[in-house]
């Protein structure tokens, strides 16, 4: 064995392993799948942590690709800058935690996504933040429930199940006014029906999960910030270790590619489907704000531009039987208790986001036994018309 020859254990390491110059670039940002950086002096460590020289330490605090997808986020929602993590839930319990403190007080909307209900009504209780849920479509009572301790507003654009669209402006004055910050869950709308910032939100938060990515494959959540800077979200998210990995960062950008397009096929679609479903005679109710008997539509109009999106809900007569019948008989649409995906998918508010809470509160909020939740999907518009009307037949 000639002694410059490496042993195989050492070649098993290291061969390979220098990234090569080239003169040509990745078309796309590639998975930067590497949880650390090397550096190739120790002056560098001063120099990087001290933002003097571009550069990455450890992936749990940036990583390039996860950089990449930060930035899209942040051009599509108009913000300064955006922070990634690994779940919506993250995005949302990062962009509160990171801005109260013990004695402040959260204000929130009483329609929420139900594990944002969860971290306002039990986690932020037992750190001494107070927290008050209130009607947000009645901007009176939201006045009187500012306390001066009030740090943070919290609403969804289009809320959930019965798409309640938000008077953000009028949101953003009282916040502003009580010196509070208002935040708002976009992921409903997505950036391109509606940028929250534009009205005066301070935060955005996403469940990247949902229209971001539309693949039904990715677990991610993005906040995005106005001006202020994102370090104290991002602190919160780098020492909770809420990070999102390189690979779902790459997958959600890919996905992000085709936002666009999504939204406006998936809006399209769901408009068609809302007029059919209002005319037929087994359904009592359609909840969509692009249909002019929305109580929510003059809203629509003036916070939807992108189009009224790809989500609505329906009651179908016979209550909880009648909703069984009509779930049974669908054929290419599945019953998924998720959302946003390139296809049609139905669920059940009553048995999946709202079954800890009993049937008489419930139906006073219009989430009764028969109320059937819909993402419209990208497929040709006949095909999901066939499979809603058929099994329409058998309610
Ligand atoms: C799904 C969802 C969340 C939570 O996101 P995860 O990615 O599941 O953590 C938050 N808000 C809304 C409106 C959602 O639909």
């Amino acid at each position: 064995m000639k002694s410059c020859q490496k042993t195989l254990a050492t070649v098993a390491v290291h061969a390979g392993s220098r990234i090569s110059a080239s003169v040509t670039r990745p078309k796309v940002s590639p998975i930067y799948a590497s949880s650390v950086f090397s550096f190739d002096r120790l002056d560098q460590i001063d120099e990087v942590y001290e933002g003097r020289n571009p550069g990455y330490v450890y992936s749990r605090m940036r990583n390039p690709g996860v950089d990449a997808l930060e930035e899209a986020v942040a051009s599509l929602e108009g913000g300064s800058s955006a922070v990634a993590f690994a779940s919506g839930m993250a995005a949302i319990s990062a962009s509160i935690m990171a801005n109260v403190k013990a004695g402040d007080h959260v204000l929130a909307a009483d329609v929420l996504y139900g594990g944002t209900h969860t971290l306002i009504k039990e986690e932020l209780p037992r750190r001494g933040v107070s927290t008050a849920l209130v009607d947000v479509n009645d901007i009176g009572a939201v006045k009187a429930r500012v306390k001066p301790n009030t740090a943070i507003i919290f609403c969804e654009t289009i809320s959930n199940p019965t798409m309640q669209v938000a008077d953000l402006k009028a949101l953003a004055d009282i916040a502003h006014e009580a010196g509070s910050l208002l935040v708002v869950d976009n992921t409903f709308a997505s950036p391109i029906l509606c940028q929250p910032l534009s009205y005066g939100a301070d935060i955005v938060v996403h469940s990247g999960t949902k229209y971001l990515n539309g693949h039904s494959d990715v677990m991610s959540g993005l906040a995005v910030v106005k001006a202020q800077s994102g370090d104290k979200i991002r602190s919160y998210g780098v020492t909770y270790g809420a990070t999102l990995s390189p690979f779902d960062a790459w997958l959600l950008l890919r996905g992000i590619r085709t936002l666009s397009l999504r939204m406006e096929r998936q809006s399209e679609n769901a408009m068609r489907l809302a007029r059919f479903l209002e005319s037929h005679p087994k359904v009592t109710v359609v909840h969509y704000p692009g249909l002019p008997s929305s109580r929510f539509h003059a809203l629509a109009l003036e916070y939807l531009t992108g189009g009224f999106g790809g989500m609505l809900s329906f009651e179908v007569k016979g209550g909880l039987n009648g909703a069984k019948s009509f779930i049974d008989a669908l054929d290419m649409v599945e019953l998924v208790p998720s959302l946003a995906g390139v296809s049609t998918t139905v669920s059940h508010p009553g048995k999946t986001s709202h079954r800890a809470i009993p049937l008489v509160e419930r139906e006073p909020l219009g989430v009764g036994d028969g109320l059937i939740r819909v993402s419209v999907g990208i497929e040709g518009y006949k095909e999901i018309l066939d499979d809603f009307r058929r099994a329409l037949e058998a309610v």
